[in-house]
């Protein structure tokens, strides 16, 4: 293993050294055909990762300036509908606050997006919909066809985090009638945290607002995207965006459904040691949800403190994650997103285990071999 630290959070995740090694180059200019090439190629691969033919921006920003970039290009004013199960969901309705008239939807976080109230609210004429496609504080895949039918049925944009998705599961920008999905570089994409890419529909475009920010005007991205050779309109995080090229080129070698086949099987072992061990998942499902194949969420035993559990792992050289805000010692995630292969996934799962026998949990079965089988079936 390249790293003598195991990040298995739900980013960032480790970055694969020929990633890394991209960054160290002695500077280019960013108006050269050299940027201009490493920009395109990148948008090629990223508009297979959103499963889509709209144009794709990167910007010198994490995952949250995607995000205000969305809505505060498109949701300006609008009257909008945020669907809210976890900590994300919340962020783009804090986000839609400031930047128009946002109402949360909130389910229990962990539970099913309320489907209902969201057709109530925009018969009530909301214009804009926000979802997290993968709601990766609660482990929760949420239902984005469905989502997108009811938007476009009721002519509303709809805005979709993929931060934890694209480039790791199953994304289908045009099919489900998504208008701005969002990526973030430091979790599926496996390369640096610091870049975020967002793609935009012609119908959103058509209905860009007047009044837009400055730095993430998403209209001079557009424009510059269009030079040759290809520019974003400010200086941007050079090195990052080479390294960001260099993870889709690899994104690319592997090809996209072979990617997403892996993210599914590295999940589906977490989950099969989860059950092993006798814990419960953290998500509640209905038919349409689903558990994320990004990020596993499962309750903390009665009586297992955060650091009895996270702690020991740590220890051990490996980082899972805990829960947010009011899940803080209720729940604990373990992320296989990225690079994440076999080794890993067993090494944690190992590690997890050794901590919840040593903190006394009874009955914890072998999650390994069961997380093993998967992974060789
Ligand atoms: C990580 C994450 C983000 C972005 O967070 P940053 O820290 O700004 O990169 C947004 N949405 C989801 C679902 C995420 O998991």
């Amino acid at each position: 293993m390249e790293n003598e630290r195991l990040l298995m959070l739900p980013g960032p995740v480790p970055v694969p050294e020929r990633v890394r090694q991209a960054m160290m180059r002695q500077a280019i200019n960013h108006r050269g055909p050299e940027f201009g090439a490493a920009y395109a190629e990148s948008v090629d691969v990223l508009k297979d990762c959103f499963g889509t033919k709209n144009e794709v921006y990167i910007i010198s920003g994490s995952g949250t300036a995607g995000m205000e970039a969305a809505i505060a290009n498109f949701g300006q004013g609008k009257k909008i509908a945020s669907l809210v199960n976890g900590k994300f969901g919340e962020r783009l309705w804090k986000i839609g606050q400031r930047c128009g008239e946002a109402t949360a939807i909130n389910s229990e976080w962990g539970t099913p997006v309320d489907l209902d109230a969201l057709a109530e609210a925009l018969e009530n004429g909301a214009e804009m919909v926000t979802m997290i496609h993968n709601e990766t504080s609660a482990g929760i895949l949420n239902p984005a066809k469905d989502v997108g039918k009811l938007a476009r049925k009721h002519d509303a944009l709809f805005v979709m985090d993929g931060v934890t998705s694209v480039g790791g599961d199953d994304v289908r920008m045009d099919e489900w009638n998504v208008d701005v999905a969002i990526v973030g570089s430091q979790k599926c994409l496996a390369a640096p945290a610091g870049l975020a890419a967002v793609a935009v529909s012609d119908r959103a475009w058509e209905r860009i607002a007047e009044k837009r920010p400055f730095y993430l005007d998403l209209a001079a991205y557009r424009k510059n995207g269009k030079n040759t050779p290809m520019e974003t309109p400010y200086t941007p995080a050079v090195p990052l965006f080479l390294a960001l090229a260099e993870a889709l080129a690899i994104i690319k070698e592997e090809g996209m459904q072979a990617r997403i086949a892996r993210h599914h099987r590295m999940s589906a072992s977490v989950r099969a040691a989860v059950a092993a061990w006798g814990l419960e998942m953290f998500p509640t499902l209905d038919a349409v949800s689903a558990y994320s194949n990004t990020v596993t969420a499962a309750k903390m035993p009665e009586g297992v403190t955060d650091n009895a559990l996270r702690g020991t792992v740590k220890k051990m050289g490996i980082e899972i994650a805990g829960g947010q805000d009011h899940l803080k010692g209720k729940i604990f995630r373990i992320g296989s997103m990225g690079a994440v292969s076999a080794p890993e996934i067993l090494a944690t799962l190992a590690t997890v285990q050794y901590a919840l026998r040593k903190a006394g949990v009874a009955g914890v079965g072998d999650g390994v071999e069961a997380a093993a089988e998967v992974l060789d079936a």
